[in-house]
């Protein structure tokens, strides 16, 4: 046994690479660099009963194939659960925090050494099979491979705000909600964002009665789905890999979405799609229409996501970049909706905010956020201002970026050095810092391979890529 892996990130892809690493021959030990305990990470961590995942049981497990573990986990612990089942997030930590105690002490039992640095890694030096991890604290990890397991780290703010990112009624991000309890119950609040953390930070804020305006660009809210499960296998991905084959232009982007129409009229009964989705612009009538569209069970769209996402996955990351972005750029607006769709029961329970008049979702954003001494007055694009007493972001995370500095360093999400350029990621997950150096041992899993893969953002995707990983480690343990 001669490995010594790093994996660099404490969340559930961190947790998955450890379990696939399990399996490889040659591994002497895995140290995790992580500042939180490892398989507890913000996004499944925080909140309660109310905080649910937005994709099934089916989808939400630490190994991609087969039945899924979550499910067999939560049903040995006597859940009543269904592999089409949205549960609280909170349980997927558990999940993914049991399964590494579990892992790690049959891994030490194997005779490999398990570790876990508290910090965060800021860089790594030297060469493939010989690196040097360098922490904040200025101490550091030697590795011969190296796993990032990075998640959304960093909150995005808005630009509007970030000369007052430090005033007292301003939150940068909801998490963890219980933040959220900073603010007085008779406040009139301001989320910025309407997609999954906004609607987190809406629905426990109107809970506790507080008067809540949701805002975003697109003014948009994600539609509404009952299930996200393993549903379909019509071969999208290889069928998507053909068109990008014969010719990747603008027209064929477009005509990629032609065989999922297909698929979906096929699963409807050959009735057509247009009347089961709703074209009102109004985001509460919009919300309402496709609660209604769920409750009769009228969303066919919503079995094909499962395969959407791994058929994205799988024939863009070999495409040319212009062609990767193309694709993304025509069929953004209806991936973000779609894939990003919420569970039935947040849905209703925002419309019952929404009717209630406690919530409301902006056309667009406003123009102008500046401080007050008792809060903010925002200034909308019609020319009303209005007083708000609280400001909560909830405008998304951002990737810590991997570049790569002029004397070959790979920084960590830092601000990039002069002259610096970004690691690039191979369609077989590999971090490369350039042409200069030899095949590197550095792998991206999940959102971390997000400058290659299109859909990161999903718990699938991370553990297909954890899967990746330690089958290329393995092969190469047994071929040497
Ligand atoms: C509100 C919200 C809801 C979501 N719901 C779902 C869902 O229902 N289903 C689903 O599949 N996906 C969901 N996601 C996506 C979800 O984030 C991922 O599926 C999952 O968290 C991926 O795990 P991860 O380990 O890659 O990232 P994270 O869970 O973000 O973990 C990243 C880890 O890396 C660590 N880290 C970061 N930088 C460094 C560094 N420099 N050094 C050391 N450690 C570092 C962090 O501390 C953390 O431990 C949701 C995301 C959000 C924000």
């Amino acid at each position: 046994m001669s490995r010594k892996v790093a994996v660099i990130g404490g969340g559930p892809a961190a947790v998955s690479t450890f379990l696939h690493l399990t399996r490889v021959r040659d591994i002497a030990s895995v140290c995790f660099i992580a500042p939180n305990d490892i398989g507890c990470a913000p996004a499944f961590g925080s909140g309660g009963p109310m905080l649910l995942c937005n994709t099934s049981v089916d989808v939400t497990s630490l190994r991609p194939d087969g039945t899924s573990e979550l499910l067999s986990y939560l049903a040995a612990r006597g859940w009543p659960v269904h592999r089409e089942d949205f549960v609280p997030r909170y349980l997927v930590t558990q999940y993914a925090r049991e399964s590494y105690l579990r892992h790690r002490a049959a891994a030490e039992r194997d005779g490999v050494k398990v570790g876990h640095v508290r910090g965060r890694a800021r860089s790594v030096s030297g060469h493939p099979g010989d690196y040097r991890i360098g922490l904040e604290d200025g101490t550091a990890v030697d590795a011969t491979d190296v796993v990032f397991a990075l998640g959304g780290a960093v909150p995005r703010l808005p630009a509007s705000l970030r000369a007052t990112a430090t005033a007292p009624r301003l939150l940068t991000s909801p998490y963890p909600v219980r933040r959220l309890r900073a603010v007085p119950a008779d406040a009139k609040v301001l989320v910025l964002g309407t997609k999954l953390s906004a609607i987190d930070a809406a629905l426990t804020l109107c809970r506790a009665g507080r008067r809540t305006v949701m805002a975003s660009p697109s003014g948009r809210l994600p539609a509404v789905r009952t299930r996200l499960c393993r549903d379909t296998a019509a071969g999208l991905g290889r069928e998507w890999e053909r068109q990008l084959a014969d010719g990747a232009d603008g027209a064929e982007a477009a005509a990629m979405a032609r065989p999922l129409i297909r698929l979906i009229r096929t699963l409807s009964g050959g009735e057509p799609l247009r009347p089961r989705l709703s074209d009102h612009t109004d985001a509460h009538e919009r919300l309402r229409h496709e609660t209604q569209l769920a409750e009769a069970g009228q969303v066919p769209w919503q079995d094909t996501i499962a395969e959407v996402i791994d058929g994205l996955n799988h024939a863009l990351p070999d495409q040319p970049e212009p062609v990767r972005r193309q694709v993304l750029a025509t069929h953004r607006a209806a991936m973000s909706r779609y894939i990003s769709s919420i569970p039935l029961d947040n849905a209703r329970r925002l419309l019952s905010h929404l009717d209630a008049g406690l919530l409301t979702v902006a056309d667009g954003c406003p123009e102008r956020i500046d401080p007050h001494p008792d809060g903010w007055t925002v200034t909308w694009p019609d020319g009303r201002t209005e007083h708000i007493d609280w400001v909560v972001c909830a405008t998304g995370f951002q990737v810590p970026a991997l570049s790569v500095a002029p004397d070959g360093r790979l920084h960590i999400g830092e601000p990039a050095a002069p002259g610096a350029r970004a690691a690039q990621v191979t369609p077989g997950l590999r971090v490369h810092r350039g042409p200069d150096h030899a095949q590197e041992r550095m792998w991206a899993v999940g959102s971390a391979a997000g400058t290659r893969v299109p859909v990161v953002n999903y718990l699938r995707a991370a553990a297909q890529h954890a899967r990746d990983v330690g089958r290329i480690l393995d092969a190469e343990a047994t071929a040497s």
